[in-house]
């Protein structure tokens, strides 16, 4: 097919990437491609080819690449205060944290809401885990499926065990039910339970939803053991489904969200937001960071919520979302069983164990992607992207999966 261009990694990016293998512990594999710049939906390589950017590193930049907004508000933050710790206040923290209470208390206006502020989606969930932990009882119960990060206690919550068992022990009292499964849940969740740890989609484990009314049900399971549902939407939350997060459609209110990946557009930043009773749990000396909650990462992530709302950014990820569900199943093409997810948060379903092999064509033709399981590609482009800008990569994913099971 002539109209897929070829990116062919050349000298440039070889050097580099002989460096980085040098000098980078190898726990991502060797690096892909090397990038050098980026703007709006687009990447450049070090040898020039262009890439369309649909993986936004890993749901994480909600506005693209150098946008000019995003930029002016973390470059004028900066020259203007940009790290005090944590033993004082500044404007963009305590007005971030407003924000983000009224995101997570949608559902319960005039809910009384706290955040903890922290650098990344792991150390959110580690700030959780704390809260449980001091509530009084002890046990979690997290999905089958979960991904929670890398950090001990976060996981100790996840499912996969080549990523749990060479670090064992991990904090304990731990136990996992099928995703999804309310009946498990109701038989679970007893008076010794802290906490219920879910992703309301499973973002990592190949963007799997649960059935309708799970998370309403988790919610019933939990107030009437006294337990806390914690929700890790640091993937799915901050309108990546579509909505400020996954879980407001169901209408609940949890006593936990963390957030972390789209918060900042590309910044570092997380937060572990409480509600009610789990508010007030962490006193002073119980946690702490010094970084978590700095001016810049606060300031970025105030800039992205309000891009987001005067860009109607939420409607977009739907409209644009649908597109691809729309698109992509009219293709009709026979390795592709369905589009899953919500907004632009979606899952190619393949009947086939291709989606690295289709990855791997995708960035030779220019399309960046990835597959979380063999079977699954990820498509979590900015929330800024077009239909224009997705059209060539839907035309160009029949000539993708072909080119794949060819070579398979
Ligand atoms: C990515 C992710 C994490 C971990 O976030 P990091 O910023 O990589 O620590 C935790 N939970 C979920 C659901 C995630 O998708």
């Amino acid at each position: 097919m002539s109209e897929i261009q070829e990116t062919t990694p050349g000298a440039a990016s070889a050097q580099l990437t002989e460096r980085y293998t040098n000098a980078i512990m190898n726990t991502f594999g060797p690096p892909k491609r090397v990038f050098v710049r980026g703007e709006g939906v687009y990447l450049w390589d070090a040898d020039g080819n262009k890439y369309l950017d649909l993986l936004a590193g890993i749901a994480v930049n909600s506005l693209g690449h150098a946008h000019p907004q995003l930029l002016g508000a973390i470059s004028s933050q900066l020259s203007t205060l940009s790290h005090v710790s944590n033993f004082f206040a500044t404007p963009t923290q305590v007005a971030l944290a407003e924000k983000l209470v009224s995101v997570v208390t949608e559902n319960s206006p005039g809910l009384d809401a706290k955040v903890f502020f922290t650098n990344s989606g792991t150390e959110a969930n580690e700030a959780a885990f704390k809260i449980t932990r001091i509530s009084g009882r002890k046990k979690l119960i997290a999905m089958e499926g979960a991904f929670h990060g890398r950090t001990l206690g976060a996981l100790a919550l996840t499912f996969n065990a080549p990523y749990r068992e060479p670090f064992e022990p991990l904090p304990g009292y731990v136990e996992f039910v099928p995703f999804g499964d309310v009946d498990a849940l109701a038989a679970a969740v007893d008076e010794d339970v802290a906490a219920v740890v879910i992703e309301p989609i499973q973002g990592e484990n190949g963007v799997v939803e649960p059935v309708d009314g799970f998370l309403a049900a988790a919610r019933e399971i939990t107030s009437q053991a006294g337990a806390l549902l914690w929700l890790d939407e640091v993937q799915t939350g901050m309108g990546r489904t579509g909505t400020w997060l996954a879980s407001e459609p169901s209408g609940i209110t949890a006593d936990i969200i963390t957030l972390a990946k789209g918060l900042a557009g590309g910044f570092p930043i997380g937060a572990c937001v409480a509600t009610g009773k789990a508010a007030q749990l962490l006193a002073p000396g119980s946690h702490g960071s010094t970084f978590g909650g700095n001016p810049v990462a606060t300031a970025a992530g105030l800039a992205v919520v309000s891009i987001i709302e005067r860009d109607g950014l939420l409607a977009n990820a739907t409209k644009i979302g649908q597109y691809l569900v729309d698109s992509i199943t009219a293709l009709n093409h026979p390795f592709i069983v369905e589009v899953r997810g919500r907004g632009l948060l979606r899952g190619i379903v393949l009947n086939e164990p291709l989606a690295v092999k289709v990855a791997d064509l995708a960035l030779d033709s220019g399309f960046v992607v990835n597959a979380p399981r063999p079977n699954i590609l990820r498509l979590v482009p900015p929330l800024i992207i077009t239909q224009a800008q997705l059209e060539p990569f839907v035309s160009a994913l029949p000539f993708l999966l072909d080119q794949a099971k060819a070579s398979s």
